[in-house]
């Protein structure tokens, strides 16, 4: 039978499903995920994620990155391998993609024609789990095979604006969480809606409501934050549903930490980051 109930995400189920490590692990065991941001002026997007990944524990962190960025990234992070574009400024092309067990899409890539024709075609070629967050939805959003592209399996992470960008309006929340569920079907994929309340929902038409996080987060990167943290989860091999749940709760709990230090007012993205480690000790 099929399971359309609706939950609301407790510290107690995120503890379960976080996997312990064990003695014998190594970086193979974590995975090696690639993560596509950032563009000129937009690198700031590629930090984040690629720093919030690291800090959720992917084995191995490739980063695909304009040429302008290669120097910002390999200094800002320097546990991060990067591949570099053949282009100045964007996402223009990409090389192998058999190492990499997931892949992040999206942050501060912008949407110019070249970037578009990339995305298209990574998608495509790329049939493992994919997070697709910010100008990759908004290029999803303009794209008239938008159901053929998405690997299934992957997640989607839209705040309102780009939602609505996706699946056009709804009249009251309730219309919202039914267009929400049949994103989720069509694409046979995750959709996390960002928000107060995020919202995750499965293919099958279950609904997880998330209670962490504040509104100290309502400034600029947090989204590209969750980015690596799905991105570094699914590389560790958690399913679609599983990463969204842990994802959406972890990146609240450390806002919700890093509020209760520096409170709400003074909150940056980073400090998502840097409160990342506390987040995942407590909830494992
Ligand atoms: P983005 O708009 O892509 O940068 O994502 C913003 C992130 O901050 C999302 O994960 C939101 O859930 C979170 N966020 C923004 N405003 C609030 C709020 N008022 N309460 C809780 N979380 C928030
Ligand atoms: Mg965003």
């Amino acid at each position: 039978e099929v399971d359309t109930t609706n939950y609301l995400l407790t510290q107690k189920d995120i503890k379960r499903l976080i996997k312990p490590r064990s003695k014998f692990d190594h970086k193979g065991t974590f995975g090696h995920a690639l993560l596509i941001s950032g563009s000129f002026g937009k690198m700031g997007a590629a930090i984040l994620s690629a720093k919030a990944a690291l800090r959720s524990g992917v084995g191995l962190l490739t980063t695909h990155v304009p040429q302008c960025g290669y120097s910002i990234m390999q200094s800002s992070v320097p546990e991060a391998m990067a591949q570099v574009d053949d282009d100045d400024n964007r996402f223009t092309a990409y090389s192998n993609l058999e190492s990499y067990n997931a892949l992040g899409i999206g942050p501060g890539i912008g949407t110019h024609e070249t970037s578009v024709k990339a995305f298209i075609s990574v998608l495509k070629s790329f049939a493992k789990p994919v997070v697709i967050d910010a100008d990759g939805l908004n290029i999803l959003s303009a794209h008239s095979n938008k159901y053929e592209v998405v690997p299934p399996g992957s997640i989607l992470t839209p705040h309102v604006k780009e939602f609505k960008r996706l699946v056009g309006e709804w009249s009251d929340d309730f219309e919202r969480l039914e267009k929400q569920k049949e994103l989720a079907l069509q694409l046979r994929s995750v959709v996390l809606v960002k928000g107060a309340h995020s919202t995750v929902a499965t293919p099958e038409g279950k609904l997880y409501f998330n209670g962490t996080g504040n509104p100290g987060m309502a400034t600029g990167g947090t989204g590209d934050v969750l980015t690596g943290i799905l991105t570094a989860l699914l590389a560790q091999g958690y399913t679609a549903e599983d990463a969204a749940r842990i994802g959406v709760y972890v990146h609240g709990f450390a806002g919700d930490l890093a509020a209760s230090d520096k409170g709400m007012i003074s909150l940056i993205a980073s400090d998502l980051i840097e409160y990342l480690p506390a987040a995942f000790k407590l909830l494992s």
